[in-house]
C-alpha cells in the first residue's frame, strides 16, 4: 500500500514529493477533488506500463502537438493544420458562433448541424474583465468576407453575457450583408411550465410563435 486510511483520511503520501505533486494537479482537473486524485494516482502506480507511460507519453504528445487556432479558435493539429477554417475537402456557407471548445464538441455530437465553427473563447464580461479585443470577432468578420459565407448563426449562452456578446457580434457584422441567426430559447423539450425558472418562461413567451388555422 502506498497510503494507509486514519480515521477516513489518507495521510500524506508517504511524503513522496513526486506523488505529493500529481495528486495536486490532478485534483484540480475539472470534477475531481484530493480523494478521487489520490484514486487515481494509485490506479496509475499500480499500471506503469499500461496506463502511466503511454498517458505520459501522450500529454506531451498533446502538449506539442495541439493548440488552438488563432483564426477559428478551435484546436487544431499543428502538423495538419486547423481542418475547421482551412479544411480542403469541405466547404460550407455557415459559421456557428460559440463561447469554447465544449460548445463546439456538444453541437457536433448532436449531429444537427453542418457548417464551420467560430470559437470566440469566451463572452464580454464587465465581471471577469475579458476584452473584446480578447475573443475572435475581428477574425470572424474576415472569415465572413473571405469565405463567401451566408448566414451566421449565434449559438452563444442564454445568459446576460452570452446576449450581449451575440448583440455585439451582430453590430460587428453590420457592414458584410451576412445573414445572422440566434438559438431559439424557450421551453425545453419536455419542460413542464410549472417547473421552468422565470428566465425560460420569459423567453419562451417572448419567442412564441403564432400558429394557423389553416395550414396550406
Ligand atoms: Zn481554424
Amino acid at each position: 500500500m502506498v497510503f494507509q486510511a486514519l480515521n477516513g483520511q489518507f495521510n500524506l503520501m508517504q511524503n513522496i514529493s513526486e506523488i505529493e505533486e500529481l495528486i495536486k494537479l490532478i485534483s484540480k482537473l475539472p470534477g475531481l477533488g484530493p480523494k478521487s486524485a489520490k484514486r487515481i494516482v494509485l490506479k496509475l502506480i499500480n499500471s506503469r506500463d499500461e496506463l502511466m507511460k503511454p498517458m505520459a507519453n501522450s500529454l506531451i504528445e498533446v502538449y506539442k502537438n495541439v493548440s488552438r487556432c488563432k483564426i477559428c479558435g478551435t484546436l487544431k493539429s499543428n502538423s495538419y493544420g486547423c481542418n475547421n477554417c482551412n479544411s480542403k475537402d469541405k466547404k460550407f456557407n455557415k459559421i456557428c458562433v460559440v463561447e469554447n471548445i465544449a460548445d463546439q464538441w456538444s453541437i457536433e455530437s448532436s449531429n444537427i448541424y453542418q457548417g464551420y465553427f467560430h470559437i470566440l473563447g469566451g463572452t464580454l464580461s464587465s465581471s471577469s474583465g475579458q476584452r473584446k479585443e480578447d475573443l475572435l470577432i475581428s477574425s470572424l468578420v474576415e472569415r465572413v468576407k473571405k469565405n463567401s459565407i451566408e448566414e451566421v448563426i449565434l449559438a452563444t449562452s442564454a445568459t446576460v453575457e452570452g446576449q450581449t456578446t451575440a448583440h455585439y457580434i451582430k453590430d460587428s457584422l453590420k457592414d458584410t450583408n451576412v445573414k445572422v441567426s440566434k438559438l431559439a430559447q424557450g421551453l425545453p423539450v419536455g419542460g413542464e411550465i410549472e417547473s421552468l425558472d422565470d428566465g425560460t418562461l420569459f423567453s419562451a413567451f417572448k419567442n412564441r410563435n403564432y400558429l394557423k388555422n389553416n395550414p396550406d
